[in-house]
């Protein structure tokens, strides 16, 4: 017996694919989802949203509630920001993710986001993965820092043995002894847990790497390794960003980037 056992694939073999609008997230469809790293103000989004969506962006993100390193640097605009996230995504028709940092936040973010996203800083924090358990939305769980594959899986385990089977594993790179990348994307991570659960499993190269000339390769490594989608930082004007600047791409950069997808039929 496995220390996870209802995202194993031995408890479920077919690939789980979660519903939402008209996307599906797992199986054969890859699914983009693009953003600024926070949302900074109203106008930003409304007028990301449609040029994201033309491209064939699936989903909108965007973080009203910031984790960052430090205390003094911007921590995003809160509910401000969720209801901006939500009305932008709103007006092209796109569903929107956002991450919930706090247990007592649940039921706020909740009433705005389409998909709720746990952090890397909050992959073991058991309290906030049993209560979105009991949420009905799925969940984005990204792989924390410098977690192992199985503590992993057996944090998505807690939000499944909750009833909420709709998971969404993210690869967002983890801690290694180089800093000349931000993280280090844990490519073959991919393709295991391809092979040990039956849940969707996406790659955030953006926070992987930290560097926008990395986003492309390790965008299509992940994909090539199986991923079901990306997660990719998107802001028009990425010097002047209010967070993640450098790994941020313009708009027109991610257009290439899923262009090429499609050519090389990567997905
Ligand atoms: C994010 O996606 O906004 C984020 C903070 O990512 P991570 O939790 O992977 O650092
Ligand atoms: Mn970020």
């Amino acid at each position: 017996m496995h220390s996870f056992q209802l995202v194993s694939r031995e408890h479920k073999k077919d690939d789980t694919i979660i519903q939402l609008g008209t996307c599906n997230i797992g199986g054969r469809s890859t699914l983009i989802m693009a953003g600024p790293c926070a949302v900074e103000n109203q106008e930003m989004m409304l007028e990301l949203a449609p040029v994201l969506r033309n491209m064939g962006v699936n989903v909108l993100r965007g973080g009203a509630f910031k984790p960052r390193t430090s205390p003094y640097s911007f921590q995003g605009l809160g509910e401000d920001g969720l209801k901006i996230l939500s009305d932008a995504g709103r007006s092209v028709g796109m569903p929107v993710i956002t991450e919930l940092m706090d247990a007592r936040h649940c039921d706020l973010v909740s009433q705005y986001a389409d998909i709720i996203q746990i952090g890397s800083r909050n992959m073991q924090n058991f309290t906030l993965l049993r209560e979105v358990g009991q949420v009905n939305k799925p969940v984005l769980l990204k792989r924390g820092l410098s977690a192992t594959i199985e503590e992993w899986l057996q944090a998505a385990e807690y939000i499944l043995a909750e009833g909420n089977h709709r998971v969404i594993l993210c690869e967002r790179g983890i801690r290694t002894f180089e800093p000349f990348t931000r993280n280090t994307l844990d490519v073959a991570a991919v393709a295991a847990v391809k092979n040990l659960s039956h849940l969707p499993v996406i790659a955030d190269p953006s926070h992987a790497t930290g560097r926008k000339e990395l986003i492309a390769p390790t965008s299509y490594a992940a994909l090539a390794a199986g991923a079901d989608g990306l997660m990719i930082e998107v802001h028009p004007d990425p010097a002047n960003a209010l967070s993640d600047g450098k790994q941020s791409l313009m708009p027109e950069e991610l257009a290439v980037i899923l262009k090429n997808i499609r050519k090389a039929k990567i997905a």
